[in-house]
């Protein structure tokens, strides 16, 4: 009688992804602004809470789209 049996492990593992990371730069606005906020649009409230929404980082000074 069998007891134990080898599971199929399926698909080979995937292949190690080497991730270049690009350096670090500042966010700056075409005006010149290096100063952002970041709202978020289309809110939900659902049972008094908070939630969903699309988040956009606007730049402070002529609030322009950066994101
Ligand atoms: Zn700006």
């Amino acid at each position: 009688m069998k007891i134990f049996s080898v599971i199929d492990g399926g698909d080979k593992p995937k292949a190690y992804r080497k991730r270049y990371k690009t350096e670090p730069e500042p966010l700056i606005c075409v005006c010149g602004s290096a100063t952002s906020v970041e709202v978020k649009t289309g809110r939900m409230i659902v049972d008094g809470k908070i939630t969903g929404g699309v988040k956009q980082i606007l730049c402070i000074d002529c609030k322009a789209i950066l994101s």
